[in-house]
């Protein structure tokens, strides 16, 4: 009977995944009596919840999308979104964010003030909630904006609407020490930036690296795109992985088949909201415009702001030089309403205080440049006063933008010249802005000139300001492009000078020039023997006649250049524009002074008369002679205009409120030591800028040189492995240019395999057995990275992990094996 039992068990053939699973139904049995049902890992929950709303994108209907949560948004982006008080969509947020959160590039146009920033920012964390990005991921997400406030405002919604989310984010934006933001920036998932600050760390910085990059967003994208970002951006996107998605937003959108050709758009989509509109600004902004001279501009912006002094004002105009000078004319002036001022010449951290009390304010004028005419979202602006005729169509779109945004009224006034009414109104008129025209009541217009004149007599800074502020001003209407509209022959300088309080019109070299070769007249050889003024005007000519100055140092330059050093230039020009008068230019256009106060004794006229063989030789004169005079720091003379010295030591008291005026700057009113002080200035900027460059020298010849030997090195293994007959190329591949950049620079922690990412890329493999819709996404993402590298290196660290420990194959999903496993080993002990 034993015998034949053995028989019969002999003969059985034991099949193991019989036995398996039958040893599995008996262990899922004694679980299930012993244990209570175990709650699911927070991952596999995310892992499901990701999975439902990606199944939901196909169906995603704007025209039904009544509330966000009508969209299949993660909860915490919802909560985000609810906290912020955002419940209904605007019209581009619903027409835009489905196409986001399928992967498709958009080019999204709508007015101002219509919800852009949400439309982008949504499917940004959306992006990265569906990839479970972490910290250690590094950069998923790039949002690029042309200027420093529209970065940091863009940062603070983000802040807001995706603070239940765990991603990081960081704004790199100039003005900042770089060291800083490089030690933080190779940990921060979306970067909010603006293009010259990113490609310093992208040039500079190591350890920045964007090849995982998911998504790229470029906020008014046009003016990315445009002439005076052209090489910055092309040199960003050369870092930038093909593979991403790509997000344009504007109100004035580019439709140049160049532009997005640049940015290798993948069939975008492309929504314009309001395109059939009847106009292209705001249905809640009433828009007007005067004509009025030249000399009755700033008695014309007196007395607006005095019949205003209630309202929320921003004042546009052409440069900073007159930013600088009409704010502190009239905070002196006392107009009954507190008056800021911004512009790209202020330090960064000033910059920040004032956009933050402009935010804070309910009644006050901003005298802004048009590095506050895009995105800026101050809340309840009541008008846009533009100064000076804006450049173009656009550029007073975006400027009036600032008010009527969302819902709420707004009003904008436009002063234009008599010369430039015809064809800037018909360019208005073209691109569907409705404008009426008005007059300015002769009876209520102040006149403020005797004012300014007094304040001139009294200081000397102020004058020299008014001076720049008057050659700024001529200079950014003869650089515009179009001469339809901005005609500096037909300016009326003297009476233009007496009304900035000066007693007469400076001279304007450039201007001589150019109006004496208008003429016909052969060029002054003789007199003026200065020759790179001469170049200098040729290469304006040039470039207003549309060719460019050909020379590899602008192009390098321009990298260097953040968005402020455009301002108040035409875009077409922004090249010469951008050294402003931080360079040679600046001699070219200076103001030849009179000794109207008689303040300038024999060094002034030697100055006048002798002829400088050239500029440089010049320059140094004048410095020399200015050291020479071993004046003391705040030692001053005062005058009156008839020459007379009123005082001396000690300096005139300044008042509390004088001194706010000039927050930030140093007083002091000693001509020479102000000019002096301004040349140092521009010294120092020019030194710091050398030996940037030279740095950034350095570094691109270092980086050339390692990736040259990562090449060799990657050659050699190939070779080596094709002798072997290696089968898997690609992923050898990019380990091998891993591990000889590491050995390049010897041991670096960093490089180690990351136990989150060695996590994710199992995920992965489990994911593609798993959720179909997901996996594909994962998939997806995995053949994104096959172009730069990365990714692939941790996937391959990963498998190479894996296959050493050549885990059992039980066929239970990973969480159901470390249970098992759990078991097994309580069992034991
Ligand atoms: P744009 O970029 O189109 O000029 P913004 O994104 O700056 O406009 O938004 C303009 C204003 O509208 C902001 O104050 C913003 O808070 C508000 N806003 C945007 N979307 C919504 C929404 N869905 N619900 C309520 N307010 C919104
Ligand atoms: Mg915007």
């Amino acid at each position: 009977m034993r015998e034949k039992k053995a028989r019969v068990n002999k003969n059985v053939k034991v099949d193991p995944v019989k036995n398996f699973k039958k040893w599995k139904k008996r262990y899922d049995k004694t679980k299930k009596q012993t244990t209570r049902p175990k709650k699911k890992r927070e991952w596999e929950v995310e892992r499901e919840n990701i999975k439902k709303l990606v199944d939901k994108y196909s169906e995603i209907n704007p025209k039904e999308a009544v509330k966000f949560s009508d969209f299949p948004l993660s909860k915490n982006t919802l909560k985000g979104l609810l906290e912020a008080q955002y419940r209904q969509p605007t019209e581009i947020q619903r027409h835009t964010i489905g196409f986001a959160l399928q992967g498709k590039d958009v080019l999204g146009a709508a007015k101002t003030g219509s919800g852009k920033t949400l439309a982008f920012l949504i499917p940004v964390l959306e992006c990265l909630y569906r990839h479970q990005w972490t910290a250690v991921d590094g950069l998923g997400a790039l949002i690029i904006s042309p200027t420093r406030e529209l970065a940091y405002q863009t940062f603070e919604v983000l802040r807001k609407v995706g603070k239940n989310h765990e991603f990081s984010a960081g704004l790199v934006i100039g003005g900042k020490d770089l060291n800083d933001e490089s030690v933080k920036i190779h940990r921060t998932n979306i970067v909010i930036c603006t293009p010259g600050r990113l490609l310093q760390h992208m040039d500079e910085n190591s350890s920045f690296s964007a090849s995982d990059l998911h998504m790229l967003v470029l906020d008014e994208a046009d003016r990315i795109l445009d002439m005076g970002f052209a090489d910055t951006l092309n040199a960003i996107i050369e870092n930038l992985p093909k593979s991403r998605q790509t997000l344009l937003f504007s109100a004035t959108q580019t439709k140049s088949v160049k532009d997005l050709a640049r940015l290798s758009l993948k069939d975008p989509e492309y929504v314009w909201v309001h395109e059939k509109a009847k106009f292209s600004t705001p249905a809640t902004l009433e828009q007007s415009y005067v004509v009025c001279e030249l000399h009755q501009k700033v008695n014309v912006l007196f007395s607006f702001l005095r019949s205003h002094v209630q309202k929320k004002i921003i004042v546009f105009f052409a440069c900073c030089k007159e930013v600088q000078y009409l704010f502190r004319v009239f905070c002196r002036m006392r107009p009954g309403i507190s008056v800021l001022a911004l512009h790209g010449k202020q330090p960064q951290l000033k910059r920040v205080d004032v956009y933050n009390d402009f935010v804070r304010k309910k009644a006050a004028v901003l005298f802004a440049t048009d590095i506050a005419a895009r995105g800026l979202d101050f809340p309840a602006v009541n008008w846009v006063l533009q100064f000076d005729c804006p450049e173009d169509a656009n550029t007073y779109i975006h400027r009036v933008g600032r008010t009527a945004r969302y819902k709420e009224g707004g009003e904008a006034l436009l002063l234009l010249l008599p010369s430039e009414e015809q064809a800037m109104i018909s360019q208005l008129q073209e691109k569907k802005v409705p404008l009426s025209k008005i007059q300015v009541n002769p009876d209520k217009l102040v006149s403020v000139q005797s004012k300014l004149e007094a304040f001139l007599a009294q200081e000397k800074e102020q004058k020299e300001r008014a001076q720049r502020c008057f050659v700024s001003y001529l200079r950014s209407v003869y650089l515009m492009k179009n001469k339809d509209v901005f005609d500096v022959f037909q300016l009326q300088l003297p009476a233009y000078a007496m009304s900035l309080g000066l007693a007469m019109a400076p001279r304007v070299r450039f201007l001589d020039k150019a109006q004496k070769q208008q003429v016909g007249a052969a060029p002054e050889t003789s007199a003026t023997p200065d020759q790179d003024s001469d170049q200098e005007l040729q290469s304006f000519k040039a470039q207003l006649g549309g060719e460019r100055p050909s020379s590899q140092s602008e192009e390098e330059e321009e990298a260097d250049v953040d968005e402020e050093e455009n301002e108040g230039v035409p875009k077409g020009l922004l090249h010469s524009a951008e050294e402003d008068e931080d360079d040679d230019l600046k001699d070219l256009l200076m103001v030849k002074r009179r000794d109207v106060f008689n303040i300038n004794d024999d060094e002034q006229d030697e100055e006048q008369d002798a002829k400088p063989k050239n500029k440089k030789e010049s320059k140094m004169k004048e410095v020399k002679k200015v050291l020479k005079r071993n004046f003391k720091v705040n030692t001053k003379k005062v005058f009156t205009e008839d020459g007379e010295a009123v005082q001396e030591w000690p300096p005139l008291q300044r008042t509390p409120e004088d001194e706010d005026e000039d927050a930030g700057e140093t007083s002091g009113i000693d001509v020479e030591a102000a000019r002096e002080r301004l040349r140092r200035e521009d010294q120092e900027f020019d030194k710091k800028e050398y030996s940037k460059r030279v740095k950034e020298k350095h570094r691109e010849k270092r980086l050339k040189e390692k990736a040259a030997r990562r090449e060799a090195s990657k050659r050699a293994k190939e070779e080596k492995q094709k002798a072997a007959g290696g089968d898997d190329e690609d992923e050898d591949e990019e380990v091998v240019a891993y591990l000889s950049g590491a050995d390049d620079e010897g041991f670096d922690p960093s490089t180690l395999p990351d136990p989150d990412k060695m996590r994710d890329s199992e995920d992965q493999d489990e994911d593609s057995s798993n959720g179909p819709e997901l996996a594909r996404s994962k998939r997806t993402r995995s053949s994104e990275d096959e172009d730069d590298g990365h990714g692939a290196v941790q996937r391959k660290k990963a498998k190479q992990l894996s296959s050493q420990a050549e885990p059992l194959d039980t066929g239970l999903s990973l969480a159901e094996d470390e249970e098992l496993v759990l078991h097994l080993l309580g069992g034991r002990s």
